[in-house]
């Protein structure tokens, strides 16, 4: 997924980057409000990582011009011990949980889970698609009981399309999964992964839930649950 991090504090910033960058995540990592709402204009995200003591606009005002801004990607904030009315302000302006610092980042990482899973619909940590079966913790794929060997970019795209099933989505939006913003990019690079992908999960048994939508990108044609 892709995830927008706000935090001024340098090394938290660095660790949040490192870690999410770690679990699989293409992490937007910036130090302010302002740059926060440059990259959200620009970019499409999946999920936002909010410190609500930020200098400049506050972290407040920014969930509430993303919000306004009609972003309905989920929000989480990171909030100082003892504030219990930044909590219940943060949830006011339009964040959807919080975590108090300093924290594990095994709990924000269980949070930002469930935030992710529940806005895409799901409320399991897998996700089933006939004889298709996604473990979203394990980040594992097994097909009829078997265990797909996928690539860390392979799953990436695999993850991406089921939780958007049924939906069309755009090789850019595809390619937002794998690279940073900054890093060049090579189109071919999607269709070689969902060619890959197809040869994998494609059997004898006629299941091809990836289909190519001429000039608009790919869609998962099973219903996923
Ligand atoms: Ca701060």
């Amino acid at each position: 997924m892709k995830l927008l991090v706000v935090e001024d504090e340098a090394l938290l910033r660095h660790h949040l980057y490192t870690r999410l960058g770690e679990q699989g995540h293409v992490v937007d990592a910036v130090p302010n409000a302002e740059e926060a709402l440059y990259r959200a204009a620009e970019y499409h995200h999946d999920l936002a990582v909010i410190d609500l003591g930020l200098p400049g606009i506050s972290g407040l005002d920014l969930i509430r011009q993303l919000r306004n801004q009609g972003k309905s990607f989920p929000i989480l904030i990171l909030t100082a011990r003892g504030n219990w009315q930044d909590k219940v302000e943060g949830l006011a302006a339009g964040a959807d949980d919080y975590v108090v610092k300093p924290f594990q980042f095994e709990e924000l990482e269980a949070r930002l889970n469930a935030l992710l899973r529940r806005s895409s619909g799901f409320v399991q940590s897998t996700i089933e698609a006939g004889p298709l079966l996604l473990d979203l913790n394990r980040k594992q794929a097994q097909l009829e009981g078997e265990t797909v060997a996928l690539t860390a970019y392979e799953y990436r795209i695999l993850e991406y399309l089921m939780r958007h099933h049924q939906q069309v989505v755009a090789k850019d939006r595809l390619m937002e999964q794998l690279y940073p913003n900054d890093e060049e990019r090579d189109p071919n690079v999607i269709e070689v992964l969902v060619g890959r992908l197809r040869r994998k999960l494609e059997g004898d048994n006629g299941f091809k839930p990836i289909e190519t939508i001429r000039g608009q990108g790919y869609l998962f044609t099973e219903r996923c649950r």
